[in-house]
């Protein structure tokens, strides 16, 4: 296998990532000498292999993290923070590079990433260096005595990550994990490997000790399995699907009971009640489904109208698409204003979904199709009438369809809406200020937004509720996750 993969990223820039594993500050090849494919998913070509994990490569990984935890603990919370900002700094210099393999190997629009994914993930590691030097305990009174707590790192700790916003949620794993003093062994998605060969080389220039971050590809049934069943791994922080979330949890309960976070999938609703302001919901609801393809957890895919206003939203809807022509194509051009879906399986599974949309009895609006014969294209797509128990309602399709239904009181959408599995995320739009609290309160859902779709800080938590998982990424929530408390408890003894 040579040892780096070129790619033609934007503008017609040369982008070279190291194709080895990266373990204790090195690329090195797998101990089994296997491999995985990169695929564009724009045109189904391949663009060469690098180096997938096996077993006894993450045990290689888990002893460098050993170390490089035992030389973690040694660096203060101030030289913590520093390397965090350099990383951030090196991210931002290099954004181009890491949103061009962020367009080539998982069909991001490039202006996406440049938008969103590079800078949350900037964002993120400067908000988490400010808190690398304030992991304090409390003071506690206690009869006969006083308590003190502390906040401990839990040590070495494993991240297993997705394909679609994957810079941006390697990110939100890795810098509280650091800053709170774990250290991380991330495995990327064999979707999406590129950024994170990348990311590897930013790691290493940022001067982190061997052994901190460790990064490595490979499928979830190897790589991912074995790193979630390590003896010496204490956390497995995963974002993914349910199935997956799983998996994790079983391998857990199985070895040795290490903590688990869990950010998995949702069935987003969003209500358009009938005093809300019409254009911008219209704006939002179209953008909670499209960005991305809705290849988003947090998507809008549910999208419940008031009676009153139902008609009116459905024509609107219809010419809002029309008249916003998608260009299909190449996710590196800054005119494309839709990449592909990620590979070939996710593809065939949306065409199905919409396959069954279409039996369903559920009126289609507009799409409907695949575009093109060649890479995973699909057309935005929206059916109205949608049944509540259809599958196109009711199961996560995790891609650009949106299912619309008519509703008439505040309570029938609220019921409707937590007639779910899922609870990751939720919009309202109106303008009554005390129906945005009533309702906002009554969802079952991780986070709600009102008027607008999925806003994003890095201070502001981020995860889901029901089977949309547990545990929060984003936020000082986040921090509770990378840490133990001890309590520490002197005992005063009374004067003689
Ligand atoms: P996936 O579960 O197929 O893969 C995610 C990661 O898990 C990959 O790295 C994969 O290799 C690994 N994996 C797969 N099987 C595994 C196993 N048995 N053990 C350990 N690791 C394993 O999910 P995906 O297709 O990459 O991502 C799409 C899903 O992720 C959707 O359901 C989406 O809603 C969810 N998601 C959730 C959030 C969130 O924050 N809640 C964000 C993004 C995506």
């Amino acid at each position: 296998m040579p040892s780096s993969l070129t790619v033609i990223g934007v503008q017609g820039r040369r982008v070279t990532v190291r194709t080895g594993l990266f373990i204790h500050n090195d690329f090195i090849s797998s101990a089994a000498n296997q491999t995985l494919g990169v695929e564009n998913p724009s045109t189904g070509e391949q663009l060469g292999t690098i180096a997938a994990a096996g077993r006894e490569d993450i045990d290689y990984a888990v002893q460098s993290a050993k170390t490089g935890f035992e030389t973690w603990k040694t660096v203060s919370g101030p030289a913590k923070a520093r390397l965090l900002l350099k990383l951030a700094d090196l991210i931002e210099r290099d954004a181009q590079d890491l949103a061009s393999l962020e367009a080539i190997d998982a069909g991001i629009l490039y202006t996406d990433s440049m938008a969103l994914n590079i800078p949350q993930s900037v964002g993120c590691l400067r908000y988490y260096a400010g808190w690398a030097d304030k992991m304090d305990g409390k003071t506690l009174d206690m009869e006969g005595g006083i308590a003190y707590t502390h906040r401990e790192p839990i040590g070495v700790c494993g991240a297993i990550v997705p394909w679609n916003a994957p810079l941006m949620i390697t990110i939100w794993k890795l810098a509280p994990a650091l800053a709170a003093g774990n250290v991380l062994i991330i495995k990327s998605s064999e979707l999406s490997p590129l950024y994170a060969q990348k990311l590897a080389e930013l790691v290493k220039e940022t001067g982190f000790p061997a052994g901190v971050v460790n990064i490595v590809t490979g499928d979830g049934a190897s790589a991912g399995q074995a790193l979630s069943e390590h003896m010496d791994v204490r956390k497995v922080a995963f974002t993914g699907s349910a199935v997956a979330g799983r998996k994790i949890l079983q391998a857990a309960s199985r070895t040795n009971l290490k903590k688990v976070s869990l950010e998995l999938g949702g069935k987003g609703p969003s209500i358009v009640f009938d005093d809300c302001d019409l254009e911008n919901a219209l704006l939002w609801t179209r953008v909670g489904i499209t960005a991305n393809n809705g290849q988003i957890c947090a998507a809008g895919s549910r999208i419940y109208v008031q009676a009153a206003i139902y008609d009116r939203f459905i024509e609107a809807y219809k010419q809002a698409a029309a008249g916003a022509p998608t260009v299909a194509g190449d996710p590196l051009d800054t005119s494309t204003t839709k990449g592909p879906i990620v590979s070939h399986a996710q593809h065939q599974k949306i065409l199905d979904y919409i396959r069954q949309g279409k039996q369903s009895g559920a009126k289609l609006l507009f799409g409907g199709e695949r575009i093109g014969d060649k890479g995973y294209f699909v057309q935005n797509t929206a059916f109205a009438d949608v049944a509540d128990d259809a599958a196109i309602m009711r199961e996560e399709i995790f891609g650009p369809v949106a299912s619309i239904a008519k509703f008439s009181t505040e309570e029938e959408v609220i019921a409707k809406a937590n007639d779910s599995h899922h609870g990751l995320s939720a919009a309202v739009f109106t303008n009554d200020v005390n129906r945005a609290h009533r309702v906002t309160k009554s969802l079952e859902s991780g986070q709600v937004t009102v008027n607008t779709w999925a806003m994003l800080s890095p201070n502001v938590p981020f995860g889901g509720v029901k089977e949309s998982g547990f545990g929060r990424d984003m936020g000082e929530e986040a921090l509770e996750g990378w840490t133990t408390v001890k309590a520490v408890k002197y005992h005063i003894l009374p004067r003689l």
